[in-house]
């Protein structure tokens, strides 16, 4: 997104992705209202909607079997009032097909960055291993958008700020029937999460377990045993579980949430996981992620043409973005604290009061829908 919004202004940009497609699985596939807003400002949001796509317009949870609505967005000030579900390989691809129609935007597939070149105490470009050997890539600004593991930022010696997460998810898909969930439905009950989202004619399910349990609890215990526990929690299932016929149909993926407290050294700015690995929680990470593209876009542009990037023009899209990255993060952190408080507590459980005070009054569900879904300090395209 950073990419096509500085080739936007006529910037020269290149991207490098390590790999040969953006095919992975449950990276995440949720395109949140404030990202659709942002299609819509740069004028392609009625060919992305024109793709295969689900529409979520309310998420809910059933705390013991009582269904309770915590966001919805059908009154969000937005074109679109809905998060689109639509799998990251099609949304990357659609953005990617935009920005190399024009001419200073270049895509660098299987091009994998392996490190930083330094000179005169600044980083001046990168090192990547691409198919026909080793290249070097110079630049007078490089942007780490190498998520969670990211390199750039290891190179650079960043400083973390590591919070810890106390849960792992895995993802699996279960067939869906019609007439089921329509929208994204989180199940909590006898010390369990499991969040059906609604693919059409599958669900993408996200089970919420103690971390590092899989190896430990979980799979000692034997699939019989897994099936019967979705059964409990989501008794709907019963007819389906047994299409989870080994534990290679499920992907463990590990969570984790920390910031750089600087997010910038001399000729270099780390955004989005680079920057600030997000929890799966709210399904937030991407869209702060591009909000973090917009945000830099907008800074970086005019100082990129001057060519006078310096350490306060990065320290300024820290700033712009630090707070909202807060924020969120410490909205995740609470909701892990309670996922992880009732995992393994095997009794039924009831919804908390506050909980059941709370939801049922549209201004709570109002006010969730506009902080998941617009974010805090929502970015606008600036040209
Ligand atoms: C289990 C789980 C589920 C999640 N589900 C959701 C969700 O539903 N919705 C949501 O909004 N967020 C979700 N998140 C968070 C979300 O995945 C991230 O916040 C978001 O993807 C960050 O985007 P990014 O562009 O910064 O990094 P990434 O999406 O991680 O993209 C980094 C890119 O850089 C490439 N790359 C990495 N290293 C190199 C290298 N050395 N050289 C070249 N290329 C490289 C990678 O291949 C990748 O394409 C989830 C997170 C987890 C852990």
């Amino acid at each position: 997104m950073l990419g096509y919004l500085l080739a936007r202004q006529g910037i020269d940009v290149t991207v490098l992705e390590k790999h040969k497609d953006f095919f992975r699985d449950f990276r995440g596939d949720t395109i949140h209202p404030s990202t659709l807003e942002l299609l819509h400002e740069l004028g392609i949001l009625d060919a992305f909607l024109a793709l295969p796509h689900q529409e979520l317009t309310e998420l809910a949870i059933a705390i013991g079997g009582q269904k309770m609505t915590m966001a919805d967005f059908t009154h969000l000030p937005t074109r679109a009032k809905f998060i689109a579900l639509m799998p990251q390989w099609d949304f990357l691809n659609f953005l990617s097909s935009e920005a190399i129609k024009l001419p200073s935007f270049h895509l660098l597939m299987e091009h994998e960055v392996t490190g930083l070149i330094e000179s005169n105490g600044r980083v001046a470009g990168v090192r990547a291993n691409a198919p026909a050997g080793p290249v070097e890539i110079h630049a007078s600004l490089v942007v780490g958008c190498d998520g969670r593991h990211a390199t750039t930022r290891s190179s650079a010696q960043l400083p973390l700020h590591d919070t810890g997460v106390p849960i792992d998810v895995l993802w699996f898909r279960l067939s869906r029937r019609d007439g089921e969930p329509e929208n994204a439905l989180g199940n909590i009950n006898y010390g369990e999460f499991l969040l059906l989202i609604n693919r059409g004619d599958y669900f993408q399910c996200a089970f919420i377990i103690a971390k590092d349990s899989l190896s430990t609890h979980i799979q000692p215990a034997g699939l019989p045993a897994f099936h019967e526990s979705l059964v409990r929690l989501v008794p709907f299932l019963q007819d389906r579980v047994d299409e989870i016929t080994s534990w290679d149909q499920l992907k463990l993926l590990s969570v984790q949430v920390n910031r750089l407290t600087r997010w910038y050294s001399p000729g270099l700015l780390c955004v989005g996981d680079a920057a600030h690995a997000m929890s799966p929680v709210g399904g937030i990470g991407i869209n702060l992620a591009i909000q973090d593209a917009v945000a830099a876009a907008r800074i970086l542009a005019p100082a990129l043409k001057s060519g006078a990037v310096t350490e306060l023009t990065l320290a300024q899209i820290q700033r712009r973005r630090e707070l909202p990255t807060r924020i969120t993060q410490t909205f995740q952190v609470i909701v892990h604290y309670f996922l992880s408080r009732s995992l393994g507590n095997f009794a039924p459980v009831k919804p908390p009061l506050l909980l059941r005070l709370l939801t049922p009054h549209l201004l709570f569900r109002r006010f969730m829908a506009r902080f998941i879904g617009m974010g805090v300090r929502p970015e606008h395209i600036s040209a």
